[in-house]
């Protein structure tokens, strides 16, 4: 096993890998099977060929890496970004196999991304990119294979264009090839919510832990998109203080508290940028991250808080809705400062868990009231922070390596089961 010593902070893939095997060896894995775990099941790219609205041929790269099949079919988004490498998506594919073990749900892990800027696509040339990147991994595909979800620039619409064409290429209606989508079309109640609503269950639970009240808790939130607006509606409802937000253009901070309703109407309704509402301070996008506050919840991107700024943090809990916010070399300097960590593949697995229900639903034809689905994802993630909190005690770890521990335990309970086929 090798050594945090020459890590590269910002590489996405090894910070995931350092925490697994900071985990791995607190947990005594044999080395085969370190080995099998550490690295993906199959790493697809693909070339997709795309004639642009202009007529001219375009060629962009798409990646979906499948990391584990041990416990299920292979479950995780698609993202579409710019700045998409073959290692974010590794990173990112590893994450979900951990995520699903973390909330016990009959998956493994893997992930997709193609390198494309989808603010600057016209919707025919999302469509287009999305059905030939279908088409292309039609094979690997299908609800007992590898199932794909919404991820960082891709939404209910991508979903139902990716639905559309692997059910051209099988030559049927198969509507659990994919979750996050419309409710319309086989989609779950709640799955939009689902991970801002993992993150307030969460944290209620971590306040309860920390015996801290909720009216006016104050929480600061990086992200105003489908997990940072939904985060900060579901906490202004339930009597949290939001006193900052911020995206990818500024932030806002008031530490008289953000009426989130209007800035949810200004941002998602009237489509104005989320800095010139008025009733806040501007601020840059990761400055946000450093006022103080009672709960943190970076909710954008990774490597937001690292070894260079984490001794800036001035919260009490962190709870992650992005993946992978948070860098390997600043987990020290946040658990020197006594924060209470709620990892991502604990605090976010809202989405995956509701993902998993959508599945369920799909496969059975039967669809639950929304009631429904919010009470078992509370079950769920509720169950899940009281085994990590156990984990790391009887461990004695941080919550993250306790999170890694259990789920790495649960999936090489299954490979040791299932053996190796030769
Ligand atoms: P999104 O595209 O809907 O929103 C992203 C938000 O982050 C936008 O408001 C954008 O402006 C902001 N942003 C981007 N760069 C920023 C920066 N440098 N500083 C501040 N803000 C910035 O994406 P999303 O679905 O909300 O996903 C956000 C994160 O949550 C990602 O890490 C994703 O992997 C993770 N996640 C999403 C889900 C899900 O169900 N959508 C589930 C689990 C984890």
């Amino acid at each position: 096993m090798g050594t945090q010593a020459a890590i590269n902070e910002y590489n996405v893939y090894e910070s995931a890998e350092a925490r697994f095997e900071i985990a791995a060896r607190k947990l005594g894995l044999e080395e085969g099977l370190y080995k099998y775990l550490k690295y993906p099941n199959k790493e697809i790219t693909v070339y997709i060929p795309v004639v642009m609205d202009d007529g001219r041929l375009e060629v962009f790269i798409g990646y979906r890496v499948q990391h584990s099949l041990v416990r299920g079919p292979c479950k995780g988004g698609i993202r579409y970004s710019p700045q998409v490498t073959l290692d974010e998506v590794r990173a990112l594919a590893s994450w979900m196999t951990w995520k699903c073990a973390v909330v016990n749900i009959p998956f493994g892990g893997a992930k997709g991304g193609i390198i494309c800027d989808p603010e600057k696509l016209s919707p025919a040339e999302l469509e287009r990119i999305t059905r030939r990147y279908t088409a292309e991994l039609s094979e690997w595909l299908g609800p007992d294979r590898d199932v794909p979800a919404p991820d960082l620039g891709t939404d209910e619409q991508i979903m139902a264009w990716i639905m559309d064409t692997y059910s051209m290429h099988v030559r049927r209606t198969v509507t659990g090839v994919v979750t996050g989508k419309p409710i319309d079309l086989g989609g779950s109640r709640g799955r939009r919510e689902a991970t801002g609503r993992g993150l307030l269950i969460i944290t209620n639970r971590a306040l309860a832990r920390l015996g801290m009240k909720i009216s006016g808790c104050r929480v600061i939130i990086q992200g105003f998109g489908n997990v940072g607006a939904t985060v900060a509606r579901l906490m202004h409802e339930s009597g949290y203080r939001v006193i900052g937000v911020s995206d990818v253009h500024g932030g806002l901070y008031n530490e008289n508290g953000i009426d989130i309703s209007a800035l949810y109407d200004w941002v998602h309704g009237q489509k104005k940028l989320l800095v010139d509402f008025p009733g806040g301070e501007r601020t840059s996008p990761d400055e946000i991250l450093f006022r103080p506050c009672d709960v943190l919840i970076p909710a954008a991107i990774e490597n937001q808080i690292t070894s260079a700024n984490a001794h800036r943090v001035q919260c009490r809990i962190l709870c992650e809705g992005a993946n992978g916010p948070t860098t390997v070399l600043a987990d020290d300097i946040l658990d020197r400062k006594g924060i209470f960590v709620m990892p991502d593949i604990l605090a976010n697995a809202g989405g995956v868990t509701v993902s998993y229900f959508e599945w369920v639903q799909d496969r059975q034809g039967m669809f639950w009231r929304e009631s429904v689905v919010n009470q078992r994802l509370q079950e769920v993630m509720e169950h899940s922070f009281d085994e990590v909190l156990q984990y790391a005690e009887t461990h004695r770890v941080n919550n993250r390596i306790a999170a890694y521990m259990l789920a790495i335990d649960r999936v090489a309970k299954a490979l040791r089961l299932r053996g190796i086929y030769a």
